[in-house]
């Protein structure tokens, strides 16, 4: 025959001092939690442990459907010029600068909008620099419509695109590092244009083909 369990005394400081129980008592987690100043949103290291480190913010861009399919060629060495073709390019970009009101950098989702707008502007087009030495690219009208001719003058080789399926850019040359150029200096045009501000600097990396990026950082 078992003994009957001894009743436990249950005093006042057993109750409320115990982690063990069932009752709605407060961990020494969560009482600290709730002891945790509120953040004060008008100052960026009110909460921060270390107020004497400096820290420095930025946010990183890099979704899958940032991405445009084009057609180009490059030249180099002076008298080369490639054959016309394409790549599924790909658009990453990072946004420096210091935390807002807000406690971020920028706005993800402006940002995200802004660029995909970018991106989509040189979707499924011919890739044409205006400022590149010797190309000429010129827009005319004949009975076939606005079309482009690109002349290349050290052999003369010649192209002629439909106006609406090309992407006139005013840039030296179709490289991924001055495309990489063009859309940052796009994006800040775009993000100053719709947040009131410009970001401190921007990085944006461009992916021709499957890893061979052109990075260009622009700062403000
Ligand atoms: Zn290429």
């Amino acid at each position: 025959m078992q003994d009957k369990p001894a009743k436990l005394p249950l005093s006042s400081s057993f109750t409320k001092n115990s982690s063990i129980g069932r009752g709605k008592q407060l961990s020494p987690f969560s009482a600290f939690a709730f002891a945790r100043p509120t953040a004060n949103l008008n100052s960026p290291t009110s909460t921060s442990h270390f107020p004497n480190m400096s820290a420095s913010y930025s946010v990183r861009l890099t979704k899958e459907h940032h991405v445009f399919s084009a057609a180009h060629f490059i030249t180099f060495n002076r008298d080369v010029c490639e054959r016309l073709h394409g790549h599924n390019y790909r658009v990453n970009v990072v946004v420096y600068g210091p935390l807002d009101e807000n406690q971020y950098v920028v706005d993800f989702i402006a940002l995200r909008d802004e660029l995909k707008a970018l991106t989509d502007a040189l979707d499924h087009r011919m890739l044409l620099p205006t400022g590149h030495p010797l190309l000429s690219v010129a827009p005319r009208t004949t009975d076939h419509g606005p079309e482009i001719e690109v002349v290349f003058a050290p052999d003369g080789r010649r192209w002629v695109f439909p106006a609406g399926d090309c992407a006139i850019l005013p840039i030296a040359n179709t490289t991924a590092e001055l495309l990489a150029r063009y859309l940052g200096e796009q994006l800040l045009t775009s993000l100053s244009r719709r947040l009131g501000t410009k970001p401190a600097k921007i990085r944006v990396e461009v992916d021709e083909n499957h890893g061979q990026w052109g990075v260009c950082e622009l700062t403000t």
